[in-house]
């Protein structure tokens, strides 16, 4: 095992056998970068992408499957594939087009459901993915579908086809996906937000497609020795009793849930004042970069950790904040720390 293979490797597989218990979010040692990433993520749904890189054992994949113990739970219309939102008039499925939109749903017709989070398989199959027609024509959701309004993890990014991932991207910017076979058609909502990790050592990842992630954060291997024993210790709890682990970490995973749900409210009130656009805008011409694809990462970064700080309007530190998130990658910064 590398020097820097911490325990973290060793735990994912743990958790294939205990499939609905994850380490928790907020016992990971360090890595204060990537937790920040991934709240931000996590508290703004708007944010389409981000991408994590680091070594192996810098718990990437433990970081990013932990987020879902404070996602919310979200309202969708019952009968419903494609998980859209009963008050959105802007984006409905082909069904709920059909019955009216949200004017043809009541109450009584929308249910609660857990934020989808769907881990893509390597290798899964284009159909899997983008979704099919049965031969009478009824439309099989794909995974574009089932992950509307929730998170696709692409764990290990450089072991999936790059053709694939490039398609999720696509479909995300989009954030409606059209599927056309032959003479079949259905028509949803795709406003997924997609979470990669991925290691240099274990092979080369494009640049380009590596720059169409709105954020990039980094893991650094821990060079401290009592950060790396503590990190075996919990690992070790978590291994031997997990819901003892869970039950020791729970007032501050539950102030993380709460952090969340306040942050989405906030959300919808969330502004940038014209200062703080500016700087934004400055930071991108300093780079020739400002495009309206990098102001929409920046607007939507900046946003996210606005409402984590529990405030609506965004400040030059929230700004300060984030442009290494959406600049690093792009302007060649290491993307070893
Ligand atoms: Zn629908």
């Amino acid at each position: 095992m590398h020097d820097d293979d911490l325990d973290f490797q060793d735990l994912s597989k743990f958790k294939k056998k205990e499939k609905e218990k994850f380490f928790p979010f907020t016992s990971i040692v360090g890595q204060q970068a990537m937790k920040k990433g991934l709240i931000l993520v996590a508290a703004n749904p708007r944010i389409s992408s981000l991408i994590i890189v680091g070594e192996n054992g810098t718990g990437k994949i433990t970081a990013a499957q932990g987020i879902q113990a404070f996602l919310p739970i979200i309202e969708v219309t019952s009968d419903c594939l494609t998980n859209c939102d009963p008050r959105d008039r802007m984006f409905q499925c082909t069904d709920c087009t059909a019955s009216g939109g949200v004017d043809g749903v009541n109450d009584d017709e929308m249910i609660e459901i857990k934020t989808p989070f769907i881990q893509l398989p390597v290798g899964v199959s284009k159909e899997r993915v983008l979704g099919t027609f049965e031969k009478d024509g009824t439309f099989v959701p794909g995974i574009v579908a089932i992950a509307n309004r929730g998170y696709i993890l692409l764990e290990r990014v450089n072991l999936h086809d790059a053709d694939m991932v490039k398609t999720l991207l696509d479909i995300r910017d989009i954030g409606i996906h059209n599927l056309q076979v032959d003479d079949n058609n259905y028509r949803h909502p795709a406003q997924f937000s997609i979470i990669a990790t991925y290691s240099p050592s274990e092979g080369k990842l494009d640049e380009e497609l590596i720059k169409r992630f709105q954020l990039m954060v980094n893991t650094r291997s821990l060079k401290d020795i009592e950060e790396r024993i503590e990190i075996v210790r919990r690992v070790e709890a978590f291994k031997e009793d997990p819901e003892d682990s869970l039950e020791k970490s729970r007032r501050e995973e539950d102030g993380l849930r709460a952090l969340i749900i306040n942050s989405r409210r906030l959300l919808k009130r969330a502004d940038i004042p014209s200062k703080s656009m500016n700087a934004i805008i400055e930071v991108l011409k300093a780079h020739e970069m400002d495009e309206p694809h990098l102001r929409d990462a920046m607007v939507e970064g900046v946003k996210a950790n606005t409402v984590i700080n529990d405030s609506v309007w965004a400040s030059i530190e929230d700004v300060a904040e984030v442009v290494d998130m959406v600049m690093g990658h792009r302007i060649g910064k290491e993307l070893e720390s």
